[in-house]
């Protein structure tokens, strides 16, 4: 029966940043790829978006730089964001510093991502992995109904909610905390506004974001698991109204599962180097922004070259992230100073970094 089947070297799951880019670079160094994802990247609108800010940090453009990708200018929203405006409703300080983000549509941009995988990777979407086996040597992917892929070897770049991970990692220790990112879109004119940075110690210990998007604007926070958040998140907006924030054209409320680093990340591998996983499915995301595309893109990147420099190839993958890993960690010794009221209070007091 196997010599019938379609066999892969290599199945990605996720067509998200880490998939997407990972599809692109593995496929030079010759594999057959299978890249799989519910969602349709390759359809006309709409498609279910991911909850997301769709802030492209000066990092992720860098690797983007390295890597000779552009971006077309229909991925980019208005306006262009060159300062954060960093609220504390505790204390109702404020400051400004100067970031040179880009605002994008995050949608266009997983879009075009896809648009570039070549076409010798093999691109499956609409296709919800529902179960996944390794039994002698190979994956058996079921997907759908009763769809089924196999490969040799499996790459989860499925995100916060990863089944590559609950189905071979689920035994490991995953330093990361669960949190829930609720965001809600409302009416926006004043495309002269910026992007707020928000803390409130009262709400949640996880920092809140507001900023405009063509002619929306979202509000978002993230709170710990089993917290109240709709409860929270509400106050919020009642206290974002109070400070003048026009919040009252509602269009739609979203959120998602947002993983939060709170240790030294680990990378992952098993089954004699044949399952791994990349992007935030992983961990990697900064624990006191969510930032997650540089996180995504590095991540692709030292898997691909762990790959084409063969031998162990999670030897290679650990080593090729380990400045990545350490930079996740510098950053929750951050996030755990950041959110200390007191600290908080004197950076912004003594305008360290603030641009007025
Ligand atoms: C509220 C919020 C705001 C954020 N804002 C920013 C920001 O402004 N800037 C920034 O840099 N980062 C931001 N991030 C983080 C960023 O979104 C992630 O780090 C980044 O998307 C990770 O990319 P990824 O490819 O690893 O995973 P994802 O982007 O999550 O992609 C995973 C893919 O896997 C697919 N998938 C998952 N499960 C299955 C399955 N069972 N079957 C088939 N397909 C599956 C999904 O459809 C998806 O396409 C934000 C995150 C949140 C939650």
């Amino acid at each position: 029966m196997l010599n019938k089947i379609k066999i892969y070297d290599i199945a990605i799951i996720g067509s998200g940043p880490a998939g997407s880019l990972l599809s692109i670079l593995l496929s030079k160094q010759g594999y057959k790829i299978i890249i799989i994802d519910k969602r349709n990247l390759d359809s006309n609108p709409p498609i279910r978006q991911k909850t997301c800010g769709g802030l492209l940090s000066p990092d992720a453009q860098r690797v983007l730089a390295s890597l000779d990708f552009n971006l077309p200018n229909d991925v980019l929203a208005n306006p262009q964001l060159f300062s954060v405006n960093t609220i504390d409703l505790n204390t109702n300080k404020s400051r400004n510093y100067q970031r040179f983000y880009l605002n994008m549509d995050r949608e266009k941009f997983d879009r075009y991502l896809s648009s570039v995988i070549p076409n010798s990777v093999n691109k499956s979407y609409s296709t919800i992995v529902n179960r996944i086996e390794y039994i002698d040597n190979l994956y058996k992917i079921h997907a759908n109904l009763n769809e089924v892929y196999y490969s040799k070897v499996l790459i989860g770049c499925d995100g916060a909610g990863s089944i590559v991970r609950k189905s071979f990692f689920q035994q490991e220790k995953f330093p990361v905390k669960k949190y829930f990112a609720i965001q809600y879109v409302y009416k926006w004119n004043n495309l002269s506004s910026k992007y707020y940075a928000i803390f409130d110690k009262t709400l949640t210990d996880y920092s809140g974001w507001a900023f405009p998007k063509n002619d929306k604007f979202t509000v978002g926070m993230a709170f710990p698991d089993k917290s109240d958040g709709i409860k929270f998140f509400n106050i919020l907006i009642d206290k974002l109204k109070k400070y003048g924030l026009p919040l009252d054209d509602l269009i739609s409320t979203e959120g998602s599962l947002l993983l939060r680093p709170d240790g030294f990340v680990r990378t992952y591998s098993k089954n004699n180097n044949t399952v791994f996983l990349a992007g935030e499915a992983a961990g990697y995301i900064s624990p006191s922004s969510a930032e997650g595309f540089s996180f995504a893109f590095n991540s692709a990147c030292a898997l691909s070259e762990s790959f084409e420099k063969g031998g162990n190839i999670s030897k290679n993958y650990k080593i090729k992230t380990i400045k990545l890993r350490t930079k996740i960690f510098i950053k929750v010794i951050k996030a755990h100073l950041l959110y200390n009221q007191f600290i908080r209070k004197t950076i912004m007091a003594l305008k360290i970094n603030a641009i007025k």
